[in-house]
């Protein structure tokens, strides 16, 4: 296997529910093509709008079991107790080791288990500049009914919480702003500062 300074930089992106991780990474998407974004497998279905392949891979209870079998996902969770979402692995190591930049925008669970499979990661925390900023993002993008905001809200404050097992914070208040900090990240030589 290359060495992990051979190989190109790994950087995840999380933070908490409606912070603007997928904004972000979007920017990124379209502004960055030279870098890779990992697109991830899910059960959930397609939102309107929403291209198989392109923003996930839509895909059966049953294919995301024979993935998880086969060890196809270098990660995966339940998210927000609805559906499973997961990154191919495969797909990760191929860009990687081809020296090609690579990005994965998901949640904290994920996080937590790239950090422990492939410490060369370099984990960034996407925050809101305020508590009362992130409701109101959560309100105004009108995709959760009351109920699940106010669960998804009370997720978040434990989310917040996990700032400090990552290595660098983008403060997201504006997205252009966040989308070139998260560049930079691929360029410069910030390092991990986990122990
Ligand atoms: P949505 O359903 O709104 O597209 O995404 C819901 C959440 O799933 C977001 O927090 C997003 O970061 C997370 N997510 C998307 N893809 C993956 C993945 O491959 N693995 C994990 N663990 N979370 C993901």
């Amino acid at each position: 296997m290359a060495d992990a300074e051979d190989r190109s930089r790994l950087v995840v992106l999380a933070g908490p529910t409606a912070v603007g991780k997928g904004t972000v990474a979007a920017c990124v998407r379209e502004q960055h093509p030279d870098i890779w974004i990992s697109v991830s497998v899910t059960t959930r279905p397609a939102r309107p709008g929403e291209v198989d392949g392109v923003h996930y891979h839509f895909i059966s209870d049953a294919e995301f079991d024979r993935l998880v079998a086969e060890d196809g996902l270098l990660e995966w969770a339940v998210v927000h107790r609805a559906a499973r979402y997961g990154t191919p692995r495969a797909a990760v190591e191929d860009r990687l080791n081809r020296g090609v930049p690579a990005l994965l925008e998901i949640d904290l669970q994920g996080a937590r288990q790239v950090r422990r499979t492939m410490p060369e990661a370099l984990m960034c925390f996407l925050k809101p500049p305020s508590f009362a900023e992130l409701e109101r993002r959560l309100v105004g993008r009108g995709t959760e009914g009351p109920e699940e905001r106010e669960r998804r809200l009370a997720t978040a404050v434990t989310e917040l919480a996990a700032e400090s097992e990552f290595d660098v914070t983008i403060i997201n208040t504006d997205v252009e702003t966040a989308c070139e900090e998260l560049v930079d990240l691929f360029r410069s030589g910030v390092s991990r500062t986990r122990s």
